[in-house]
């Protein structure tokens, strides 16, 4: 039989599939990294191009989705996915990528840590996870406040645009309504100081739509440094579709090659790994539960700020918010605030009761007093399931939906919200909308770590019945909190990774 192709081969190259990558060369493993996709386009085009199009197409697309889904940007970034995955939605938005670097070429960078107690039901000690958060912190740059507890690795807090240093201000001086309710300036993964091949954040403020000089993190920049090593190898254009075992795994791709190893790690983000894996696993009637994030948007307007001009700033999310609206475990949303001064304004002017010209004219005088609250669930309060699609093959439908009782939930949150913009003398503006279930793309929970049976993993995510093959994506993230997750995916990815590069001492070749 032919040599293994390398000690583990990881599947996706996006957050995931990068920090399981580290830690496994560093211990001397062959690693070779397939990703279905190539570079999705470089960040070298005007602002105007990344937002509008060469051709002008984002004004005239709105397909209801958030506008920064609609640029040329992400478009080039979701489109392969939406096209060869073979992922329908039925009331979800079912993203992912097929590109170097995944959904982090167009994620917001807002980072959040997760607590002993959100990880209580975890077959995982806070510590092993908190070391993880610190190696992926000091790897990727983020600027943040002194609000945090976790981490010391922290770089200068990057300045808030002027109406939310304003709110900020207005919230520290004024008691809350409720006592529950914090606001404090966000934690970004942006660089506030130069490193090598990246630039620090000049504070152009049009990074929406990714950042021409590297300071937002995304995994391609990781992609650089693992080429480094002669343990590491990438292959593009390599969409893995089925996955056998003999004496070791086999990847077979959508080219008709094929790659063996002892191990296999899939990163291919929850739906990718779902659909790899559907032809493993016993999809009966019900389907795979899937966890994601109900999703609130909420316009908001702030008098004061009236035709102020802008401040230099990034134009990622400003200010986290969280906030415990009932006494169920459930009732807990967190946040963030964005101004919006550089969204696409055509979603804007398109949705004003004025002709084009006086609607661009009448968003240039609110503009910099508009913020946006994008407020999350925790995943509990989602009812989505991947199913096959019996009429289409091996194609998958995600099915999305709401708990029982969401409904009274969503009223008494924005009841307990509106007194809090009262106070920080806000207005909301009509159009707080929620979105279709998936938009989100905080995804978890398909295969759990600690749960038994044949959609479970061990606490080293190695799916059950299945040995030599693990999962570091959000797939085995056990509940979903409403804090964001990218962040907890790679520290996991970190934690898995080391665990096997301990465990599996001698190298398989
Ligand atoms: C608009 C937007 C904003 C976001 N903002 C935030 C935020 O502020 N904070 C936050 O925490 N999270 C945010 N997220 C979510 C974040 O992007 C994801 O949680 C994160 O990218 C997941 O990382 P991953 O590596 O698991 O998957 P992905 O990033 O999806 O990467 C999967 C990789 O696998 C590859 N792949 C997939 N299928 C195959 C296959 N069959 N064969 C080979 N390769 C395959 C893909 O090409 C890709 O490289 C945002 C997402 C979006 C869309």
């Amino acid at each position: 039989m032919n040599a293994p192709d390398a000690d583990f081969i990881i599947i996706g190259s996006g957050p995931a599939g990068v920090s399981a990558a580290f830690p496994l060369i560093a211990a001397g493993r062959r690693v070779l990294m397939l990703d279905g996709g190539d570079d999705a386009g470089s960040q070298e085009e005007s602002r105007s191009v990344r937002v509008l199009g060469s051709n002008l197409e984002s004004l005239r697309t709105d397909d209801g989705s958030s506008p920064k889904l609609q640029t040329p940007a992400a478009r080039g970034i979701l489109e392969s996915f939406r096209d060869q995955s073979g992922i329908t939605g039925n009331g979800f938005f079912p993203i992912g990528s097929l590109a170097r670097g995944g959904l982090s070429n167009i994620w917001g960078a807002q980072i959040s840590y997760l607590d002993a107690e959100d990880i209580a039901a975890w077959p995982i000690d806070i510590a092993s996870l908190q070391r993880s958060y610190e190696h992926v912190a000091k790897r990727i740059g983020i600027s943040r406040n002194a609000d945090s507890a976790t981490g010391a690795d922290s770089e200068p807090v990057l300045p808030l645009g002027a109406t939310a240093a304003h709110v900020l201000h207005r919230h520290q001086a004024a008691k809350p309504a409720d006592g529950s309710f914090r606001l404090f300036p966000a934690i970004n993964a942006i660089l506030s100081e130069a490193r090598p091949g990246r630039a620090a954040c000049d504070l152009r403020g049009d990074c929406l739509y990714g950042c021409p000089s590297g300071a937002i993190y995304d995994s391609r920049q990781d992609l650089l440094l693992l080429r480094k090593s002669p343990h590491f190898r990438l292959l593009d254009n390599m969409r893995a579709v089925s996955l056998t075992r003999s004496s070791r795994w086999t990847v077979g791709t959508a080219d008709g090659s094929s790659f063996s190893a002892p191990r296999i790690i899939l990163a291919a983000g929850v739906l990718g790994t779902a659909a790899l894996l559907a032809d493993l696993l016993p999809l009966g009637e019900q389907g795979l539960r899937l966890l994601n994030s109900p999703t609130l948007a909420v316009p908001l307007l702030c008098p004061t700020r009236l035709s102020r001009s802008p401040t230099p700033t990034h134009s990622l999310a400003q200010l986290g918010l969280s906030l415990r609206y009932g006494s169920g475990a459930s009732d807990y949303v967190t946040g963030a605030i964005y101004e919006v001064g550089s969204l696409p304004a055509q979603s804007f002017i398109n949705r004003m009761p004025l002709g084009r010209k006086a609607g661009r004219a009448a968003f240039e005088t609110i503009a910099s007093s508009l913020l946006v609250a994008t407020i999350y669930y925790p995943g509990d309060q989602s009812r989505s399931y991947i199913h096959r699609d019996a009429a289409m093959g091996k194609r998958l439908t995600v099915s999305g939906g709401f708990a029982e009782g969401f409904g009274l939930r969503a009223e008494a949150l924005k009841n307990a919200l509106r007194r809090e913009w009262k106070r920080l003398g806000l207005i909301q503006l009509p159009g707080a909308s929620l979105a279709e279930p998936g938009i989100d793309a905080h995804f978890a929970g398909t295969l759990p770590m600690g749960a038994t049976g044949a959609f479970g993993t061990s606490s080293d995510g190695e799916l059950n019945h299945h040995p030599g093959l693990y999962i570091v994506d959000g797939s085995i993230i056990p509940d979903l909190s409403s804090k964001y997750i990218t962040m907890t995916i790679m520290a996991n990815a970190d934690r898995v990774a080391h665990r096997l590069a301990a465990t599996e001492a001698k190298p398989a070749l």
